[in-house]
């Protein structure tokens, strides 16, 4: 009688247990900038909104750029605190590089300083999965989601939709409760085309029409009501033109140094007996950009402690590109219209935020927030604790949830 009674104890906590667990999907639009949401053409985003809530941008993290600002969404860090401080960078002790098209890189786990969630949320029994995230296919088991896709670039949108689908019609004890998906559409083309071009607004459009598919999907399989959807991006885009560069190299003739980071944010890193000249010559020609020595960056750039950034960074005003030779030749190829990298505080870098579901408030609207908030916020939603190194508050961002 005690045996059965214990076993129908350990059935009914499984069973609330389960039931109790939320779901979440985030969803990353790449370089969807906050204001892509007033151009009356995402009729399918307009309705999560109204059933949901809407930050009026979402801030990211120095620099503006792809993979840090992954990386801080999912962490709570700052890129200086994680790690991830470029989508390519060296390490200043071992001389190896990262880069975000070179795999083996991407999935060591030596780069990533911080905790994703899906590890804090593994950790607690919450089982995650990942349809694409920087670093969620890191070589380690313990430090990736239980089910993880290798990035496929050119994976069609849909397959990826679907594949979310499936797991969420997987059985209850094997079903994910976290699941990130990414589409890298709206910053291709606002790269590309500019972020006030008919292709980038047709690649909003294509987004939008895939909220849609994905509404469509989860009602099909019962799971419309049950699931919480966060619609984030990493930054947004501003406009940029071949009339607005600086080359580093016209500067620092006949000066030795190395030089880094992003067109937007560069770093450079003189040879010792050249720093006072180099840094001399950059306050000369200050004109377009800023020049700081790493002890004196604003702290507000949260970009400072850490080995691998430089002793001198730049960064460019908006519009305006910092490069070198080779950087100036593929930019004269390519002839992009657009670029991200700039200061976190220019409206034009911020993403959005979206969310709907039973976790969150309906029909609210809110000013600015900050995307290292959302690996708390994730938090709160499945009743864990996050890491206690992560540089975001709950405070700031709780007040969304019901
Ligand atoms: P960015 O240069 O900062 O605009 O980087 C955007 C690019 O990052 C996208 O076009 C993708 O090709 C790439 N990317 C995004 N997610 C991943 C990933 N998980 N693995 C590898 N590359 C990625
Ligand atoms: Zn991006």
């Amino acid at each position: 009688m005690k045996k059965l009674s214990l076993l129908f104890l350990l059935i009914l906590s499984g069973c609330l247990y389960g039931q109790t667990q939320p779901y979440v999907l985030l969803v990353s639009f790449d370089g969807f900038r906050w204001d892509y949401l007033n151009r009356a053409i995402t009729p399918n985003l307009d309705k999560v909104i109204d059933n949901g809530v809407r930050a009026s941008s979402l801030m990211p993290v120095t620099p503006t750029k792809t993979f840090p600002n992954h990386y801080s969404i999912i962490s709570g860090m700052y890129a200086e605190n994680h790690g991830i401080i470029f989508n390519a960078f060296e390490d200043e002790h071992t001389s190896e590089y990262y880069r975000i098209g070179d795999t083996s890189a991407v999935r060591n786990p030596k780069w990533y300083r911080g905790e994703a969630f899906w590890e804090t949320a593994e950790r607690n029994e919450i089982t995650t999965a990942s349809y694409f995230w920087p670093g969620s296919e890191m070589n380690d088991p313990e430090r990736r989601p239980t089910y993880f896709k290798r990035y496929k670039h050119n994976e069609p949108y849909k397959n990826r939709i679907d594949g979310v689908i499936n797991w969420l019609q997987l059985p209850d004890k094997d079903r994910p409760h976290f699941i990130t998906l990414y589409f890298h559409d709206t910053d291709t083309y606002g790269q590309h085309y500019g972020p006030n071009s008919r292709e980038l607004n047709q690649s909003i459009q294509r987004l939008d029409s895939l909220v849609g598919y994905l509404n469509e999907e989860l009602r099909t399989i019962g799971m419309i009501d049950s699931v919480n959807i966060i619609y984030v991006s990493d930054h947004g885009m501003t406009e940029i033109d071949t009339s607005r560069i600086i080359n580093i190299e016209n500067i620092l003739v006949g000066l030795d140094y190395k030089f880094g980071g992003s067109k937007p944010l560069a770093m450079i890193e003189p040879q010792a007996s050249d720093y006072d000249s180099v840094y001399t010559r950059l306050r000369k020609n200050e004109f377009h950009y800023k020049v700081y020595k790493k002890e004196n960056i604003p702290d507000h750039f949260h970009f400072k402690n850490n080995d691998n950034i430089f002793s001198i960074i730049l960064t460019a005003d908006i519009g305006w590109s910092l490069v070198n030779d080779k950087q100036l030749a593929n930019m004269k190829k390519y002839d992009d219209k657009g670029n991200h990298g700039y200061e976190k505080e220019s409206l034009d870098m911020h993403g959005i935020f979206i969310a709907k579901g039973s976790n969150f408030k309906r029909n609210y609207k809110t000013g600015t927030i900050w995307n290292i908030d959302i690996n708390p916020l994730l938090c709160k939603i499945f009743n864990i604790y996050p890491n206690p190194e992560i540089d975001g508050k709950l405070e700031r961002i709780e007040f969304l949830l019901k």
